[in-house]
Formats: structure tokens, C-alpha cells, sequence
């Protein structure tokens, strides 16, 4: 997994979320349904934390 390295001034539930993301890429390589579906059983609150860093991660030009 790569990162930006601007993630680290985002706030930890962000960094969660993105460190959650990567890790659900590594079984689904896409933006499918089973991506989703995966990230949301890992994580249940991805859909408000991917808003989040929607409009969070400008601030940190993520
Ligand atoms: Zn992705």
C-alpha cells in the first residue's frame, strides 16, 4: 500500500479511513459492488468518513 504522506496531518478517523480503503483494495482491485460491500462490513461508518475526506482532504491537497 502507498500513501500520500499529507494523510498524516489529517485527523485519525480519516487516516483510518483511507488505511481502511487501500487495505480492502488488495482483495478487490476496482471500485466494485464487493469493494463497498467489503469496506462497509470492515468499517460501517465509511460512507460519512468518505464525505469527510470529500471535504476534509482538500485542506491536505489529498
Ligand atoms: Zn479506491
Amino acid at each position: 500500500m502507498t500513501f500520500n504522506w499529507r494523510i498524516v496531518m489529517a485527523p485519525r478517523r480519516l487516516i483510518e479511513y483511507v488505511t481502511a480503503h487501500e487495505a480492502c483494495h488488495l482483495i478487490h482491485n476496482n471500485h466494485s459492488q464487493g469493494f463497498w460491500r467489503l469496506l462497509a462490513r470492515v468499517m460501517p461508518d465509511c460512507e460519512t468518513r468518505r464525505i469527510e475526506l470529500a471535504v476534509e482532504g482538500a485542506k491536505f491537497q489529498l
